[in-house]
């Protein structure tokens, strides 16, 4: 090849990167485009509300007690026949029975909550 095909190639390839750089320049720009899309996109959906905690105890507490006497699963049978429960969660239990609440024979609580 001679200095004149030399000089010829060397120029198309500096055209083909110059051609190439604009290409790359309108694809960033496509880009931040879609990033601001979603961006917005993202802060008009409204937060997921928080998620209620598990109630998978019941709490037990006679007409006459000022608080549970007994913690149950939920879907214990021998609860259904006590009109007094409510559904608390595990941290619930677990406190309840740490201040004197027995863990239902019936159902025998699961053994990830301390029972005594
Ligand atoms: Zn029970």
């Amino acid at each position: 090849m001679n200095d004149y095909r030399l000089r010829e190639e060397l120029e198309k390839l500096r055209f083909l990167r110059r051609a190439q750089l604009q290409q790359l320049k309108r694809v960033d720009g496509w880009i931040a485009a879609a990033q601001k899309r979603l961006r917005d996109a993202e802060a008009a959906t409204p937060p997921a509300p928080p998620a209620s905690p598990v109630r998978e105890w019941v709490a037990y507490t006679p007409l006459n007690a000022r608080q549970p006497v007994e913690i149950h699963r939920a879907h214990c049978f021998v609860k259904f026949a006590k009109q007094q429960t409510r559904a608390i969660t595990t941290a619930e239990a677990v406190q309840l029975l740490g201040m004197g609440a027995v863990a239902c024979e019936g159902c025998r609580p699961d053994p990830g909550v301390s029972v005594g």
